[in-house]
């Protein structure tokens, strides 16, 4: 997790990166405004590497960045999806290049699922879940916006998405609580994304 970190570029097409050899991905996927490049910006320690605050032009492209030095890992940030106002085609826009890009990626270890911590898995969600369990994508759930609950209220939330995602197949147990506000759980985020890069 070096600094300095890049912009690698956008991909509108699946296929307009090939993996890189000797390259592990990891993802991130989240409804708009789940707090995913506050995170990435909080997780590389670099703000205003990905964007606070999506325009829709760059909503339909995943976006790829790696450390300057030391390029073992690709972190790539996909579009965010669930606008309220969503019509059906930006969604199987959306349905479309994530199929593609899961289907391309053998270096695609893990992609982290972010959910608010307020609001819990909403149905486009768990569509991206089973999404995800089709393709044999593992995945990990993260809870953002921590500093907004209590801690009770974390615990409940925690219990809640865990026992909706235990039989399915492709979801990592542990469920990460952050805050890129606070910096809560962000280390630990770093640390779960290095074993992948270890092991
Ligand atoms: P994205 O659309 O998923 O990339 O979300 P952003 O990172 O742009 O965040 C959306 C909004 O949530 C912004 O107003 C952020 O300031 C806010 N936000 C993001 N992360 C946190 C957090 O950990 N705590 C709090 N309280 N607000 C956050």
């Amino acid at each position: 997790f070096a600094r300095p970190w890049t912009f690698v570029r956008g991909m509108a097409q699946a296929n307009d990166l090939p993996p890189i050899a000797g390259t592990i991905e990891v993802a991130f996927a989240g409804r708009s405004n789940v707090g995913k490049s506050s995170l990435i910006n909080a997780l590389t320690g670099q703000q205003g590497l990905a964007r606070t605050s999506n325009t829709p032009g760059r909503t339909q492209e995943l976006n790829l960045f790696r450390p300057e030095v030391d390029a073992g890992l690709l972190l790539v940030d996909m579009p965010g999806y669930g606008y309220a106002e969503a019509p059906k085609d930006k969604v199987d826009v959306w349905n479309a290049l994530i199929r593609a890009y899961l289907r391309g990626r053998p270096n695609l270890r893990r992609v982290y699922v972010l959910i608010d911590a307020r609001h819990g898995l909403k149905k486009n969600d768990e569509d991206v879940l089973t999404l995800l369990d089709k393709a044999a994508v593992s995945y990990q759930i993260v809870l953002t916006k921590a500093d907004k609950l209590k801690p009770g209220g974390i615990d409940k939330v925690l219990a809640e998405i865990a026992e909706r995602i235990r039989k399915r197949p492709a979801a990592f147990p542990e469920i990460l609580a952050t805050s890129s506000e606070k910096g809560a759980g962000v280390d630990d985020l770093r640390a779960a994304i290095s074993r992948l890069l270890a092991g």
